[in-house]
């Protein structure tokens, strides 16, 4: 589904050359930062020109669609505001590789309505494996990766979900990222059976009280999801809370809740929701605006998590030898860079 704009500019066949630069600045002294414009043309050279332009200006291209020939491009107006907690900064410092996430599976038995990889119960699982995370384990190791981030959809739906958390134990300190329903039965055995040093759970909590979370992701979840933050905290895990949000007064109101319940700055997450997979409304973003945080699924490896699925943040098919993954991550990460590099020396006045 392609994201809905805040305003349409309709440009026929023209280009950059040909007065839509003219049209493009005139409709953006009509919106505000963050907000979004479609531009709909049926020259596909003006793709080209729209994402240098957008470099120049600071705006971002988000997305490009084509349908019957004709083209959309979505731009977000302005840069993406850094988070207030400061979270943005301390990304920017991390060095590339330190963090490594892995999509286990893609399905799950929760269908969010901003889930950003589309994930849910008619989601086709596409396994990582136990094999592959072992070798992706083995190889991080050499690495030198310092994180591992696993999430699914939902982990605890793999039932060789323990031998896949225990092999990133052993390479790095492993946080496992899931809705925290599924703690019953055999699926409890197999979290008792991880090592709490080594692993952390990280467990979705949009709001303090459940409306605004079972508005988003289901009727009775935020019972379901407190019950299994209680039982991990029981079975000897460090927990940390993580809540996805839609605006700066939703943050607010979660970060009170949270200082009343004393959690403590390194044992929660918010975040706002990203407008990519299922979501309708969020922060539109743009490759250019993520830091990189390489991404493993049974697909490839992805710039980010929040996209891991889509084309534009896809690196490479090819996951193995990690190394190799690595190093094409870099690769795209220094082009990025010099990119900026070579703007703010061409606009250097002196
Ligand atoms: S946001 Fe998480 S819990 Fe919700 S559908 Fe996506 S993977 Fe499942």
């Amino acid at each position: 589904m392609a994201i809905r704009a805040d305003i349409e500019l309709d440009a026929g066949a023209k280009t950059f050359a040909t007065g839509l630069l003219i049209e493009l600045i005139a409709a953006l002294r009509r919106i505000r930062p963050g907000d979004l414009m479609a531009v709909i043309g049926s020259d596909r050279t003006v793709g080209t020109e729209l994402e240098a332009w957008c470099r120049f200006t600071r705006n971002s291209l988000v997305e490009v669609t084509v349908e019957e020939a004709r083209y959309r491009w979505v731009i977000r107006c302005g840069e993406v505001q850094a988070e207030a907690d400061g979270e943005a900064q301390t990304e920017a410092q991390r060095s590339l590789g330190s963090r490594l996430w892995l999509y286990t599976n893609f399905d799950c038995n929760l269908r969010c309505d901003y889930c950003c990889v589309r994930s849910s119960p008619k989601a086709p699982r596409r396994p990582l494996g136990a094999d592959r995370v072992q070798r992706i384990a083995r190889e991080a190791t050499a690495l030198r990766v310092g994180e591992i981030f696993v999430t699914g959809g939902e982990p605890f739906l793999l039932g060789d979900i323990g031998d896949i958390l225990t092999a990133c134990a052993a390479a790095a300190p492993t946080t496992v990222l899931t809705n925290g329903m599924l703690f019953v039965r055999r699926r409890l055995e197999i979290l008792r059976s991880l090592p709490r040093d080594r692993v952390t759970l990280q467990i979705s909590l949009d709001s303090p009280t459940p409306e605004r979370h079972d508005h988003h992701r289901g009727a009775g979840t935020w019972a379901k999801a407190w019950k299994g933050i209680e039982r991990a905290q029981a079975e000897g895990f460090r927990v940390r809370l993580a809540a996805t949000v839609a605006t700066d007064a939703e943050a607010a109101e979660f970060r009170q809740f949270l200082d009343s319940r004393k959690i403590t700055e390194q044992d929660r997450v918010i975040r706002r929701i990203a407008l990519r997979g299922f979501a309708t409304q969020g922060v539109a973003l743009a490759r250019v605006d993520l830091v990189p945080e390489i991404t493993i699924t049974a697909d490839g490896v992805y710039w980010h998590p929040v996209g891991a699925e889509d084309s534009d943040l896809l690196v490479t098919r090819d996951i193995f030898p990690l190394a190799d993954a690595f190093a094409a991550a870099r690769r795209a990460w220094e082009r990025e860079r010099a990119h900026a590099h070579r703007l703010a020396t061409i606009f250097n006045c002196a």
